[in-house]
């Protein structure tokens, strides 16, 4: 009897590698000590919270009646939080929205897996630029859906327009957006977001179809040197946006996130009605309450992103002075190094002599490339250079 279902197997199969490299770090930390161990593997942001959150979440205790901060709701969320975000959204990016536009979401993981139950049938393809978020494609999975990968410049790591008009055919049903990126740390600007709202209605009159933009934003506001991130409704009618404030707000265990689904993509009500169903049966009948009441007391909070910005400018400082080529990240928290003589896999391994874990990116469909995650502290930054020193001298020699 196999108790395990085929598509499970495989994941669990896949899954083993990663869990190797997790426990290669715990084995390392217990025979170095945790501060002898360089971990650049996990996106996990290192800074707290804001201090408005935690006050306001015993603000919500003392104030708010517990059957209402507890109990079931609404499954799209708190209506007069949606109120609030559509209103800030307003507020923010010129355009109109409204509570029935917002689903409350348990994280941008969520919002994606609904928003994709919501439209893909069995065969559909979504397309993303690569490199990308490796779980997009256990995401499209889930629905029978199959994720095809677009190419981008392998020097900028921008969308390459003509890979993406070849890609696009008669299935394509979806295609997600993910500015700025992980693992890259690009950042598209209107230009390059209207060039593919270009290629995308060539193809929508070619096929009479409407390929839904997915754009993914949980690092919008985690950006560099004043970078600009465009609002990709105001850009593209056919956007729905998903949202995270596991980065903004440093909380990714609360799994607090938003999907708007704007009145410009078509049959956009029936949307809203369809994924609001799709949270329910999906598992997560609603978002966390506690959470959703203290951030109608906290939007516009943020955490303290200094610390990533003394680790970026480091990093961008020291690392091509000893040889290595990086692609220079306008935002989120991660850091593209190419292998030195391209492999991976066995960069990676060398770093981990130095006690340094990064993620070899072939996982990322960018292969040649290892992944730092800078979102820890700057004395792990300064610490870990000398073994990075060290590496690079290796390669020359
Ligand atoms: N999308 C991207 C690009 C991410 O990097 C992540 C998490 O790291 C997510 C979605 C999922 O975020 P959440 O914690 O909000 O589910």
């Amino acid at each position: 009897m196999e108790m395990i279902s085929k598509s499970m197997q495989a994941l669990l199969s896949q899954n083993s590698v990663i869990r190797a490299m997790f426990e290669e770090g715990e084995r390392l930390r217990g025979e170095y000590g945790s501060d002898k161990v360089y971990d650049f593997s996990l996106g996990n942001p290192n800074v707290p919270a804001p201090a408005e959150v935690e006050q306001a979440i015993r603000e919500v205790l003392a104030e708010e009646p517990s059957v209402s901060v507890h109990g079931y709701m609404n499954n799209a969320g708190f209506a007069d939080l949606r109120t609030a975000i559509a209103d800030s959204l307003q507020e923010r990016f010129g355009l109109a929205y409204r509570a029935d536009q917002l689903i409350m979401t348990t994280g941008a993981a969520a919002a994606l897996n609904i928003l994709l139950k919501t439209v893909l049938n069995p065969g559909d393809e979504v397309l993303t630029f690569a490199p990308y978020f490796s779980e997009y494609k256990n995401y499209v999975q889930n629905y029978g859906g199959v994720l095809r990968l677009v190419a981008t410049d392998p020097e900028t790591f921008l969308p390459d327009l003509d890979a993406l008009r070849k890609a696009i055919g008669e299935k394509t049903r979806a295609l997600i957006l993910n500015t700025p990126n992980n693992p890259s740390g690009v950042v598209y600007s209107e230009e390059v977001l209207r060039g593919i709202q270009g290629v995308l209605a060539e193809k929508e009159r070619e096929f009479g179809s409407c390929i839904l933009v997915i754009s993914d934003e949980p690092y919008r506001e985690l950006v560099y040197d004043g970078a600009m991130v465009p609002w990709i409704p105001a850009l593209m009618p056919h956007a729905a946006v998903v949202y995270s404030y596991s980065k903004t707000l440093s909380l990714p265990g609360e799994r607090i996130g938003w999907l708007l689904l704007p009145d410009s993509i078509p049959e956009a009500r029936e949307l809203y009605a369809a994924a609001v169903i799709a949270n329910r049966i999906s598992g997560f009948v609603n978002a966390p309450s506690l959470i959703q009441r203290v951030l109608k007391r906290t939007l516009g909070c943020r955490a303290d992103f200094s610390v990533y910005e003394h680790n970026r400018a480091l990093l961008l400082r020291e690392l091509p002075k000893m040889g290595y080529r990086l692609v220079k990240p306008e935002g989120a928290f991660y850091l593209l190094i190419q292998a030195p003589e391209g492999d991976d896999a066995a960069f990676a391994a060398t770093l981990k002599e130095e006690r340094i874990l990064t993620v070899p990116c072939k996982s990322f469909a960018c292969p040649g490339y290892v992944r730092l995650a800078y979102c820890v502290a700057e004395t792990t930054v300064r610490n870990a250079l000398p073994g990075f020193r060290r590496t690079a001298e290796s390669y020359k020699a």
